[in-house]
């Protein structure tokens, strides 16, 4: 921890004297004040301390130094550093106005995550979560994806701080196309800075999917079949089940292979499965479940609201698709159909016939 108290005040570890002593503003245990060659200067508890602070694990040097540097980021004067709040038994890393600040490195289950948030609901308080560089590492995977924001003029987006940079890292408009995750990103250096940009972001590219990345995603699901991904066989049993080959797919799945964090990178995967299983008189919600289900779409974002909506919404465009075609029709919450959805055989077929069509199809 940065602060500790003497006898009146609360002195950061940075200001701290050799020889005086200092207490935990928590449990008022006396603290070592440590101060290296090698981290930060910090307070920790002595050993066996039961001390709530002391129970959370070692903060590494990244924590002390990131957290030292965001003070400056916020505004030095007028943040707290590691206030306690009691009604909600939590100690925000910092906290300025409404909002807390924490700077998280290690890792979190997403229901502590949940848990935390919520607490500061409850206090009235907006919470912003800024990650580490063992997350950085791990973007687009799922213990760094329940940290996203939604952000009417950015868009999806999640926070990193640089402790090398000393500069706030915005990775903005996440989206993946054909695939693979896009996005866009900026460096800030104030906080002032980031209400500006949210405010003005300037540019928002939109991304559209291209027949090279169309036909690079057909290749890869043609490559996990050949090479036995486990994954990508239990998909295909799901086609092979009604008589289909999962890489000879209907071209209405290959569509617009733009879409949301949340729905995530097997997209086109889902979006098979789904025409897969229309069958006659099948209901809608249970397609809907099975496709969610079979690629493991996950729908606990504690920083976005309605993250189901996002899921849903690509669902109805499909559904829309289909009907506009003349392929189905919706009464009751289940399909019809009007006539067969052409599958190809295979790749191969599929590659020949996407070569004799023009780019406009997508
Ligand atoms: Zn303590």
């Amino acid at each position: 921890m940065l602060m500790a108290s003497d006898k009146d005040r609360l002195v950061s570890a940075s200001e701290a004297k050799e020889g005086i002593k200092y207490y935990c503003p928590i449990c008022k245990e006396a603290l070592i004040l440590k101060r290296g060659d090698v981290n930060a200067p910090h307070f920790a508890h002595y050993q066996n301390s039961k001390c709530l602070i002391a129970m959370e694990d070692g903060e590494s040097n990244e924590h002390l130094m990131g957290k030292e540097q965001l003070l400056n980021f916020i505004d030095k004067r007028n943040t707290h550093v590691e206030k306690y709040l009691p009604v909600i038994n939590q100690r925000p890393d910092l906290m300025y106005q409404r909002i807390a600040f924490e700077f998280q490195c290690s890792p979190i289950s997403r229901k502590r995550l949940r848990q935390r948030i919520e607490g500061y609901h409850q206090l009235h308080m907006k919470s912003l979560w800024i990650l580490g560089s063992n997350y950085r590492k791990r973007f687009g995977s799922d213990s760094v994806n329940k940290f996203y924001y939604y952000i009417d003029s950015i868009g999806f987006t999640i926070f990193f701080w640089l402790v090398n940079e000393r500069k706030l890292e915005v990775r903005y408009n996440c989206q993946y196309v054909c695939g693979k995750l896009k996005y866009q990103r900026i460096l800030l250096n104030k906080l002032s800075e980031l209400i500006i940009f949210i405010h003005n972001p300037k540019t928002i590219l939109k991304y559209h999917s291209s027949m090279h990345g169309v036909i690079s995603q057909l290749t890869k699901i043609e490559n996990q079949i050949f090479y036995r991904n486990q994954q990508m066989l239990k998909w295909q049993n799901v086609c092979y089940n009604q008589y289909h080959n999962i890489s000879g797919a209907p071209f209405v799945c290959d569509i617009k292979q733009v879409t949301n964090p949340i729905v995530g990178r097997n997209f086109l995967i889902w979006k098979i499965l789904i025409v897969s299983s229309i069958k006659e008189n099948a209901r809608l919600l249970d397609v809907y479940e099975f496709a969610n289900q079979m690629v493991g779409i996950k729908f606990d974002y504690p920083l976005v609201n309605n993250a189901k909506d996002y899921v849903k919404n690509e669902f109805k465009l499909l559904i829309k698709r289909l009907i506009t075609r003349k392929i189905i029709q919706v009464k009751n919450g289940r399909f019809h159909l009007i006539r067969q959805i052409k599958w190809f055989e295979d790749y191969y077929q599929k590659l020949n016939e996407l070569s004799t069509q023009n780019n406009t199809i997508f």
